[in-house]
């Protein structure tokens, strides 16, 4: 098994889908799926390409209604790559016989490989070895390159190349009856005889993007003599080559393609900028040469070494290159967000949740450049959670479950069962936690990389305007002395109302009323943090007065938990009362049960009935939460907590969880780890593959779950390798689980670089360097002072 390499070698239709997601190349800017390039969309080919941040509107009239969805959008198919013999078939794996076959991502490099030798039906075999990238460097290049060989033939040869623009949005069973089309063709042309340009235009949005593709056909470095004809309609360019090929010779065939769009900086018009680099771009080799050297420098920084087993080693390096392609150093330059299915597919529509929660702390310690650029993501659309929040009566801002292009609440109205084909309400909008998960991002952000500017300025504007969200929105009730918040959705979105009831909604989600608390007694401690010019702005500008400060002071000390008993936390009040499921009646019955709403919807019920949530909800408070900050956090509220607590919710709620968002695994896993090794173990095991191995039986396909990929590593670093970024100094501590023997990662901590490894009995920690000489790091229980260049280790075995 080769770290860094993931190889499939067999031709497999069936799972061809799987793999493109899994092999999508991108960088930052765009993210192309690892289609074969000679086919267009089919039943085992879908070649998506997609832009941060390029969304376009569609309206479409379903069930009645008049629904508008935001698409991140399937921009033209840049890879297109075919050949036929004269008299031949254009080259499809599925109508020739397959010799050899080989598909690689070389996730050291950054390049996607296809290997294989086939055989037509009139006998001729053709050895093709065909190599991709999309540059990480030159962002606006994408290149393939193809090594063609007949190897028992000669005679005319064809080879195509094209630009295709007539896709659209086709990569998700369930929306294939909302609107998919979103591009307008715009221009096509044929420049320097072998270049060529597409132009589109999304729609509504207005996005245009141009691709100018160059190809080239080289035989022992020297450019083969063709006739190029080419073929143009609406939308779709392409050009022929066409040349006498030799038995046994070997063709090296280059498409160069440069891609702008009128959202990108620094350029006078897309086509232009297209064609100009198009002109000026060097061969092949010369990108990647480029591609593996800044593949060095960006696993440098990220990479996780993991010894004791290779799978989870090669699996971490999955996660870790497919959080690059998502977001990577390009990503800073771009108005866009983190789509939390990656640049990989369509589900969700491309939107931004709160999955930032799970992905920033990966990014925290390596990138932390690239969240700041995230959560400025949000700040441009503070005044659109401003606005929202307004319209339903409240102050501050309310950033929305669902977030696309200008900010405004993306979430679908009603969504399609596929096991009923019902379209049905969907409420899962009213999960206002998300305000709480951008507050909590900025504060730790901002201890990890101590970027001051950044929290006096954007951070605590949009903290403070989540404060006073929360402070209006929680309702006091004089019965209970408490503050009480209605008509949410937790973290769980199995239940969005009452059993019986038309109200949407719920009371007192406990996760929900505590991370509010959290925030509004955090808020005030960033005042004291922040320049005092720009507190005296702040305060002014959002209009927080000292009646607003006692408000907040008193909410955060009187928050309503709902309690079950024993220090169990009720998910939301009235919880307590849901019928228990039926759990082993349904997984007798069902194969796969993780999404009961579908199941239960098809029968005419709903998991609003029962005790049976979807994800970690209650339990998310012990994942984000040390136990130190928790109690402190529930004995301000003046709830007891008792270490006991955890294990009685984890238990709890471990019975009545279907983990049908992958999510859940990661936050079980995370808080079993200190109480049930092997269930802890178990839920990793089942995080790590979760995309590798499409364990949700069809979601890889459509997208990965970055959430799940970024909090896997996260979960290596912080908890297994038990790394815990405070402000005091970076503690480690760390509690490295038995199926691993060793950890080891380079992290960025308040602008030093500190290299760690750390085993079962000890550890290895160097400070490489730094914006200054000294930094504390705690091991267990002491701070250490280390000077730049120190080397120390620490034995874990017990002192005699
Ligand atoms: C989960 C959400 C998550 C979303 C996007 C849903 O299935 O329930 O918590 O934010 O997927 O990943």
């Amino acid at each position: 098994m080769a770290p860094f390499r993931i190889t499939y070698n067999e031709w497999k239709p069936e799972e061809q889908k799987l793999r493109e997601a899994l092999c999508t190349l991108g960088n930052g800017y765009i993210g192309s799926r690892g289609a074969a390039e000679e086919n267009s969309n089919n039943s085992f080919n879908y070649p998506g390409t997609y832009l941060a941040g390029g969304y376009n509107r569609a309206k479409t009239k379903i069930a009645d209604r008049n629904i508008e969805n935001e698409d991140l959008v399937n921009f033209p198919n840049w890879l297109c790559l075919s050949f036929r013999p004269e008299g031949g078939e254009w080259l499809n794996l599925e109508n020739v016989e397959i010799l050899e076959y080989r598909q690689v991502l070389d996730m050291k490099k950054g390049t996607l490989e296809r290997i294989f030798k086939i055989k037509d039906p009139d006998g001729r075999i053709t050895s093709i070895h065909s190599r991709r990238l999309v540059s990480m460097k030159d962002m606006h290049l994408a290149a393939i390159q193809w090594h063609f060989t007949p190897q028992n033939w000669s005679g005319n040869l064809e080879i195509r190349t094209a630009l295709d623009g007539t896709v659209k949005n086709d990569n998700v069973a369930r929306y294939k009856e909302l609107e998919g089309h979103h591009l307008d063709p715009v221009n096509t042309e044929v420049f320097n005889q072998n270049s060529m340009l597409l132009q589109v235009q999304t729609k509504q949005s207005k996005i245009i993007m141009a691709q100018a593709a160059r190809t080239q056909i080289y035989s022992r470095q020297k450019i083969v003599k063709s006739d190029i004809t080419s073929h143009q309609k609406d939308g779709y360019i392409e050009q022929v080559f066409h040349f006498p090929a030799k038995e046994g010779k070997k063709y090296v065939v280059e498409k160069i393609v440069a891609i702008y769009t009128n959202r990108d900086r620094a350029i006078t018009e897309p086509s232009l900028e297209a064609c100009n680099d198009i002109s000026r771009v060097k061969r092949f080799k010369h990108l990647l040469n480029r591609q593996e050297e800044i593949y060095r420098f960006l696993w440098h920084r990220s990479d996780i070494g993991i010894i004791g087993s290779k799978k989870i080693q090669q699996l971490a390096r999955l996660h870790i290159f497919h959080s690059l392609q998502t977001i990577s150093p390009n990503t800073i330059s771009l108005d866009a967000g983190v789509p939390s299915r990656g640049l990989h597919g369509e589900a969700y529509r491309g939107h931004i949740f709160w999955d930032e929660l799970y992905i920033y702390p990966f990014l925290n310690l390596r990138f932390p450049e690239i969240t700041r650029s995230l959560l400025m993501y949000r700040y441009y659309r503070l005044d659109e959670a401003r606005y929202a929040a307004t319209q339903k009566g409240y102050k501050g801002a309310m950033f929305p479950w669902q977030s696309g292009s200008n900010g405004r609440e993306e979430s679908q109205i009603i969504h399609l069962n596929p096991e009923s084909g019902n379209w049905i309400p969907d409420n899962t909008h009213l999960q206002r936690h998300v305000n709480s998960a951008i507050a909590f991002n900025i504060w730790n952000y901002y201890v990890a990389s101590d970027d001051k500017l950044f929290l006096s300025y954007f951070g605590a504007e949009m903290f403070l305007s989540i404060a006073l969200f929360w402070a209006s929105k929680a309702k006091y009730n004089e019965e209970r002395d408490r503050y009480e918040i209605h008509g949410v959705v937790g973290p769980d979105e199995y239940h969005t109302s009452y059993p019986d009831s038309e109200e949407q909604g719920l009371k007192n989600n406990a996760y929900t009323n505590i991370m509010a608390a959290w925030v509004l007694q955090k808020a005030l401690e960033i005042l004291e943090l922040i320049e005092k010019s720009r507190k005296r702005e702040l305060l002014r500008v959002l209009g927080i007065d000292d009646a607003e400060f006692s408000l907040w002071q008193d909410i955060s000390k009187k928050m309503y938990v709902p309690f079950i008993k024993d220090g169990i936390i009720n998910q939301f009040e009235g919880y307590e009362k849901l019928q228990e499921f039926p759990w082993k009646d349904y997984q007798n019955k069902y194969d796969d049960i993780q999404r009961l709403d579908r199941i239960l919807e098809k029968e005419g019920d709903t998991p609003n009935n029962y005790k049976a949530s979807k994800q970690a909800d209650v339990l998310m408070l012990f994942y984000l939460f040390t136990q130190e900050e928790l109690k402190n956090i529930l004995e301000n509220l003046g709830y007891e907590f008792q270490e006991e607590m955890i294990n009685r919710n984890i238990e709890y709620y471990s019975e009545r969880t279907s983990h049908g968002s992958t999510l859940s695994r990661l936050v079980f896993s995370w808080i079993q780890s200190k109480y049930d090794k092997a269930k802890s173990w178990k839920n990793f095991e089942t995080l790590i593959i979760s995309d590798f191995e499409d364990i949700q039986g069809g979601t890889t396909p459509e997208g990965i779950h970055l959430g799940a990929m970024a909090g896997s590593l996260d979960l290596i670093q912080r908890n297994f390798a038990g790394l815990a970024v405070c402000d005091d100094a970076l503690w480690i501590n760390p509690s490295v689980p038995d199926g691993i023997k060793q950890i080891s990662m380079r992290i960025n901590y308040k602008k030093h670089w500190i290299y760690v490894s750390v085993q079962h009995e000890k550890i290895k920690i160097s400070f490489e360097e730094g914006w200054s000489n000294e930094v504390n790091i705690g091991v267990l229980n002491k701070i250490y002072k280390f000077k730049i260049g120190e080397v120390r280790e620490f034995s874990l075995l017990p002192q005699s």
